[in-house]
């Protein structure tokens, strides 16, 4: 069908490294997750210029060092609408087609400008806008446009119920797909689908998890969320005696909660990777995904010298 989207069935979420030592060791977790063959992989984005220019230089090295699509997150706080259309002229410009339209995180200082666009969906008519300018570049097609949703209320909102009109709202300004944040029980990504089916989101919600290897990360990205530590999981990493039973655990958890996504109809899978790729590779090998194992067998066994 002319226009149509597809909603990714995997992709890999990335950090854009901070310097070239950390660069080599990011390239090559990409070349081992290329051999999954994901549907994009993410790049994070933070509107400092110096994240941008990483951002930037990830997404660029993935268009021309690589056979992957990358997707481009791309938040609108503390940004013109000005250099948001300079931004995603860029993006189309390099062969991105695919963004993740977010909104960001507040400034810390109340005072701290907050950009042209509060919410996310601004972002989304903006990105339609330019996609519309662009039309015969993008050779009449369109760009994949996904956006965040909540399995738990977002710290900001008055209710879990407010989210899910958000989220409606986000597909009605354009958005193809949402990506969740981070959860930790199979009921919180159910809740949210049927939530959300009731309220009239129709676009493909795909399940965000991370496989989490020690307590100080799951700390940490409740910290960055306000997600909630799961209180068993977090007491099973902190029980553990060694690393690899921790990455075990990790990668336990993530792959029953994909499982009990795919049960519940979840289109795809959306893997935080936090820029460990091993876990992430262990879990797409428990689940075995569909065209995704086969190649991994020989990744392995290459990369390792197997
Ligand atoms: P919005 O949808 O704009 O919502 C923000 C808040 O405003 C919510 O509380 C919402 O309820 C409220 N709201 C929205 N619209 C309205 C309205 N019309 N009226 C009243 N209230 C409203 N952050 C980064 O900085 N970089 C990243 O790369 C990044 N990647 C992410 C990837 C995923 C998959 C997810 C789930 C999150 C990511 N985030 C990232 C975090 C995200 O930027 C934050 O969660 C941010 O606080 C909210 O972004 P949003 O796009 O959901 O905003």
């Amino acid at each position: 069908m002319p226009g149509s989207v597809a909603p990714p069935s995997l992709s890999y979420e990335l950090y854009p490294p901070v310097n070239r030592e950390v660069a080599e060791s990011v390239y090559h977790s990409i070349e081992q997750l290329a051999d999954t063959s994901p549907d994009y992989v993410s790049v994070t984005y933070s509107g400092t210029p110096a994240r941008r220019a990483q951002s930037l230089a990830l997404i660029e090295h993935l268009v021309t060092q690589t056979k992957l699509r990358p997707l481009a997150h791309l938040t609108c706080v503390g940004e013109s609408a000005q250099s948001l259309r300079v931004l995603i002229r860029h993006f189309i410009a390099l062969g991105v087609r695919g963004v993740l339209a977010l909104r960001g995180d507040l400034p810390q200082d109340p005072q701290g400008w907050r950009g042209e666009f509060p919410f996310a969906r601004y972002l989304i008519e903006l990105i339609r806008q330019v996609e519309d300018e662009h039309a015969a570049s993008l050779a009449g097609g369109r760009l994949g446009v996904g956006v965040a949703s909540y399995p738990h209320r977002h710290p900001e909102s008055p209710s879990f119920e407010h989210d899910i009109e958000v989220l409606l709202g986000k597909q009605r300004s354009g958005a193809d797909y949402a990506i969740t944040q981070v959860y930790f029980q199979p009921e919180d990504y159910r809740g949210l689908l049927a939530a959300a089916r009731r309220a009239g989101v129709c676009i493909p919600i795909i399940p965000g998890i991370i496989p989490l290897n020690s307590l100080r990360r799951l700390n940490r990205l409740a910290a960055l969320t306000g997600v909630q530590p799961d209180p068993i999981l977090a007491h099973a990493l902190q029980s553990a005696t060694s690393d690899a039973e921790r990455h075990r655990i990790g990668v336990r958890w993530a792959v029953d909660l994909a499982r009990a996504a795919f049960d519940d109809g979840a289109p795809g899978l959306h893997l935080y990777t936090f820029n460990d790729h091993r876990g992430s590779l262990d879990v797409i090998e428990q689940l075995q995904l569909p065209g995704a194992r086969s190649t991994l067998a020989q990744s392995w066994a290459a990369h390792s010298g197997a």
